[in-house]
């Protein structure tokens, strides 16, 4: 007797995620010639930012046919709230319905896209809002490289001709996922595709110990940044969790080990919360946990927001810390961009209105 075959009901993948040999298959499935996977694959990534209706070489019935059946998958610009110094905060729809921000940071000579690589984030810091959303979902790698692309499309910009930089700096954990994000930088890495240099691409983590050293054998990467955040294991356990199950000294020496490329050094990025990480004994003790690395740290003042219990040091306090850790170590301040409409570093909680209430950008306040 036969059986009846079950009928799967296969759900569309998008094409925005694809790489050039996931193309050639869909291609080859829908019986056209090869070549047709290079010019979706330029097409997607290179002249049109993900829009396939218009890429002009593919016959429209293909065209039709792709979209019909796969969608591009785009990420779409829903909001924009633009801060007095320039930066933009969008909030980016996906197919699902959820939505994440990312940031476009102008600046005099290149402009920064700062991206989210997760809806919302598992590793609880403290001072974090992104934290208080807790983990909605991983994007995929599609949703990671469509963001570049959304906001490249609303902006017009030409990575090629005026330098682009990303940074996943935005929502998530990249290392905490990390296959789409690595197949992301590939796409964007690639100069037949998006064309953003690994060189201008960073990755930041809170210090997923394990995840560093897969994420450093990996051929084509972005610059790795680390959270630090903290002078030693049990203050950075306080405003880091994660640093209970990833301690400081298992981080110090995967990051001893890591591979560096000729031209690159390592990023650590220091929070400052007042009276809690920003003494001078703070200052030399992180001196002298990096001196002997190749590194250079950035220090940021905390960025505010609703549910955080930390303060803001003051200015005074962030240039006497810095000129501490300066003298053994490369150390520069963060100014902070687009705080007024809560784009800046940890402020990403998908503010879907504009804040009622702006914070109070003055020095040394306690909220
Ligand atoms: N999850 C990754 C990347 C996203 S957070 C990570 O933690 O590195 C990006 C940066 O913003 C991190 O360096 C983090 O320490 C910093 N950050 C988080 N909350 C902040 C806040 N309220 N003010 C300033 N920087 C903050
Ligand atoms: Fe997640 Fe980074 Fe925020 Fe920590 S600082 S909660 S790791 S997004």
């Amino acid at each position: 007797m036969e059986t009846p075959t079950a009928r799967v009901e296969v759900a569309p993948r998008p094409l925005v995620g694809l790489d050039l040999g996931e193309l050639l298959a869909l291609v080859r499935a829908a019986g056209e010639p090869p070549y047709r996977a290079r010019q979706l694959y330029r097409g997607l990534y290179r002249d049109h930012a993900g829009r396939v209706s218009e890429i002009s070489t593919l016959p429209l019935a293909l065209r039709n046919g792709l979209l019909r059946d796969c969608g591009s998958g785009l990420p779409e610009v829903r909001q924009r709230h633009t801060s007095a110094d320039g930066t933009v905060r969008y909030l980016v729809g996906l197919q699902d319905g959820r939505t994440v921000e990312c940031v476009f940071i102008p600046e005099r000579a290149r402009d920064t896209l700062c991206i989210s690589s997760q809806a919302g984030c598992a590793v609880d810091c403290r001072f974090c809002l992104t934290a208080l959303m807790g983990l909605e979902r991983n994007l995929t790698a599609g949703e990671i490289v469509g963001q570049v692309l959304a906001i490249a499309g609303d902006r017009d910009l030409k990575p090629r001709r005026r330098p682009v930089n990303v940074v996943m700096m935005g929502m998530g954990e990249p290392l905490l996922n990390l296959g789409p994000v690595m197949k992301a930088t590939r796409l964007l890495a690639d100069p037949a595709a998006v064309g953003i240099p690994q060189r201008r691409i960073t990755v930041s983590t809170s210090g997923i110990v394990p995840k560093i050293a897969e994420f450093g054998a990996s051929a084509v990467r972005g610059k790795l940044a680390i959270s630090l955040n903290a002078s030693s294991q049990g203050q950075r356990a306080e405003i880091m969790p994660i640093s209970s199950k990833y301690p400081l000294d298992a981080l110090l020496e995967v990051c001893r080990s890591y591979p560096l490329r000729r031209w690159e050094r390592l990023t650590f990025e220091y929070v400052l919360l007042k009276g809690v990480n920003d003494s001078d004994t703070d200052a030399r003790r992180v001196a002298g946990l990096l001196a002997g690395f190749k590194c250079k740290v950035n220090l940021i003042a905390l960025n505010p927001g609703a549910g955080i219990e930390f303060g803001i040091p003051s200015d005074d306090r962030v240039n006497a810390f810095r000129s501490i850790v300066h003298r053994r170590v490369p150390c520069f301040v963060r100014k902070p961009r687009g705080r007024d409409i809560f784009a800046a570093c940890g402020q990403l909680r998908r503010t879907a209105s504009p804040p009622l209430v702006h914070p109070d950008p003055s020095e040394g306040q306690n909220l």
